[in-house]
């Protein structure tokens, strides 16, 4: 008997009538004979509206940490519904199912409250239960310290919880079912052309996933790499068939598809800080560099470039909401930094292309900068990886840029409305 996972976003359980229906779609699974384990997130919306009831209890006593246990203990509660629910709704067909809050389940995380890491899953109770038959649903988002306190794993942590689960009990897949039927080559609330992909790797979802594709949290891909987790992104409004296979995201190797490029992201969340005229001596970048990190600014796309006096102009990425806390690390340094003027711009979005088939073939790059430049378009900064090229922008050209980007790349759909691949 194989175990699955399967996964439900906040979409798929937003209300009973959403729940029943994720209930029609285990059973299905049950039926076939899989030893299931269903994770669901909490209902739409809700975890946004306990994060707001936490912060409106108003600041903690930060000597007892008050707030970041506190207040976990509050937002894990969103799962903790879903799960009885759709534990009720499975019983009421004739399942033996159970729900099993991340304590339960042995889920043991950090003391990293709000975005706590997986240590380990204790899984052999929830194994044994499973195997012999019964259902579990599990709460997603939320885990044990080791003293036993609730944490969360951060927005989106569900599924983390799914892969981790999946990981755990040697799944033969995990199926994350959420309210698009797939991941796809672009936004395609950007363009219409942009289509389902069938396959993709574990890199260049990461990429995605990292770089504004909102379908995954990151994290949870990264532990699908390093577990080798079977994973495949699938609509929950829809039967999974011929018709909606969904998107599998697996090894490189067993990706078909012979694309150079798979996808475009575009992420809006970033800011551009460029200091001018930085004299050019050695320990200057460092000092800059040194005191974001001090203030936990994670900075991305970095240039140096030489000012039209003797020194230098350095520009950065960062996201947005850390502008302030990054400006204010940096200008108290000014003197000591040597720069002339610093000068922060919000109004910048970083355009991805993403792809394996990078690896082995050249032109990638000039493509990218030849689209954009035929459109007019200008590019701030650049950074590569070995599967991705990234460029800043300004954001009013974000759509203008994929579009453009998109075709350039021959990722356009049939124009004649062909199916998706
Ligand atoms: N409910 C949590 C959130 O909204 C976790 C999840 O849905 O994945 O972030
Ligand atoms: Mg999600």
């Amino acid at each position: 008997m194989a175990r699955i996972v399967m996964k439900f976003g906040g979409t798929s359980v937003a209300d009973m009538s959403r729940i029943r229906h994720a209930a029609e779609f285990v059973r299905r699974e049950a039926d076939a004979g899989h030893a299931v384990v269903v994770v669901v997130s909490a209902m739409a919306g809700e975890t946004n509206r306990l994060v707001a009831l936490a912060e409106d209890a108003g600041p903690p006593d930060p000597a007892l940490d008050a707030r970041s246990i506190e207040a976990d203990a509050v937002i894990a509660t969103g799962e903790q519904v879903t799960s009885g629910l759709l534990a009720i709704a499975l019983q009421k067909m004739g399942y033996r199912a159970r729900s099993w809050q991340g304590w339960q389940a042995r889920l043991k995380t950090d003391r990293a409250f709000g975005r706590a890491r997986i240590l380990d899953i204790e899984a052999e109770a929830l194994a044994a239960a499973i195997d012999g038959g019964e259902i579990a649903v599990v709460a997603g988002f939320q885990g044990l310290t080791d003293d036993g306190r609730i944490t969360t794993l951060g927005r989106g942590g569900s599924d983390t919880t799914a892969v981790a689960f999946a990981a755990a009990l040697k799944a033969l897949r995990c199926d994350i079912y959420t309210d698009v039927d797939g991941v796809y080559t672009t936004d395609p609330r950007i363009t219409k052309m942009a289509r389902r992909t069938s396959k993709l790797s574990y890199e260049e979802m990461l990429e995605m996933a990292s770089l504004g594709a909102k379908v995954l949290q990151t994290r949870s891909v990264e532990l699908a790499m390093a577990y080798r987790v079977n994973l495949r992104v699938l609509s929950s409004f829809v039967a999974p068939d011929a018709d909606n296979p969904g998107t599998i995201i697996c090894d490189e190797e067993e990706t078909m598809e012979q694309r150079i490029v798979s996808a475009i992201t575009v992420s809006r969340d970033e800011a551009r800080i460029s200091l001018l005229n930085v004299p050019d001596e050695p320990g200057r970048a460092a000092r800059i560099f040194s005191a974001l990190a001090a203030a936990a600014v994670n900075v991305d796309m970095i240039i140096q470039s030489p000012a039209r006096t003797s020194g230098a102009n350095i520009s950065f990425t960062i996201p947005e909401g850390d502008l302030e806390r990054a400006s204010s690390a940096i200008e108290s340094l000014k003197t000591e930094i040597g720069y002339d003027k610093l000068i922060a711009d919000r109004e910048v979005v970083k355009v991805s292309v993403i792809g394996v088939g990078m690896r082995s073939h050249t032109g990638v790059a000039s493509t990218m900068f030849q689209t954009l430049a035929d459109r007019k378009i200008n590019i701030h900064n650049i950074s590569t990886s070995e599967i991705k090229i990234s460029v800043l922008i300004h954001s009013e050209y974000a759509e203008l840029a994929v579009r453009a980007l998109h075709q350039a790349y021959g990722l356009d759909r049939d124009a004649i409305g062909a199916t998706p691949s």
